[in-house]
């Protein structure tokens, strides 16, 4: 089985637009996987030589508690269980939301490793994008570009260091 990264993060903080950029391959779609939902999207990716498989989410709103968020939230719980790793996306730009910190906390229950990244910091200082996010706790925060492809390189090794 290929190593699993999460994707994980609350509406809009630019997990598709970071799944999409991982499985730019011409194979990247995997289908008919068990539990393949509308939430939980499955691609393929490939760092060196190295393959992947990577789970995007549709969203992550655990302060609300009915229907379709409600089931998002419960399809985000299940990527995180069978991850391997999670990246763990927060948007730099609008900067640390009360979610993030419900979503922190959950990870930190999961025993998953995670990553925090720090998205949507192209053009800003790295250090100054990222500085509120350590209060998380959940390590040293990376700051990416998922649209424009800054650090993500470099978060996808990290992610993938003990493969
Ligand atoms: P998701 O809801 O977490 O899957 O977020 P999306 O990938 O759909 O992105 C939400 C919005 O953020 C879209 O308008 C994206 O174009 C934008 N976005 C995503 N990544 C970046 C980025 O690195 N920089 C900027 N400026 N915008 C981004
Ligand atoms: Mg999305």
């Amino acid at each position: 089985m290929l190593p699993t990264i999460a994707l994980v993060g609350r509406p809009n903080v630019g997990k598709s637009t970071l799944f999409n950029r991982l499985t730019k391959t011409r194979d990247a779609l995997v289908a008919d996987l068990p539990g393949l939902t509308r939430d939980r999207h499955y691609g393929r990716g490939v760092i060196g030589s190295k393959p992947y498989l990577v789970v995007d989410t549709g969203g992550f709103e655990p302060l609300v508690d009915s229907g379709i968020l409600k089931e998002m939230a419960r399809q985000t719980l299940l990527a995180i269980d069978e991850a391997d790793v999670v990246i763990f996306l927060v948007d730099g730009r609008n900067g640390l939301a009360p979610q993030d910190k419900v979503i922190a906390d959950r990870l930190r229950k999961s025993q998953r490793p995670v990553l925090l990244a720090v998205n949507k910091t192209e053009g800003m200082q790295r250090a100054i994008a990222s500085a509120e996010f350590h209060e998380l706790a959940l390590g040293d925060p990376l700051s990416i570009s998922s649209a424009h492809g800054e650090g993500v390189r470099d978060l996808v090794e990290l992610a993938l260091e003990h493969f």
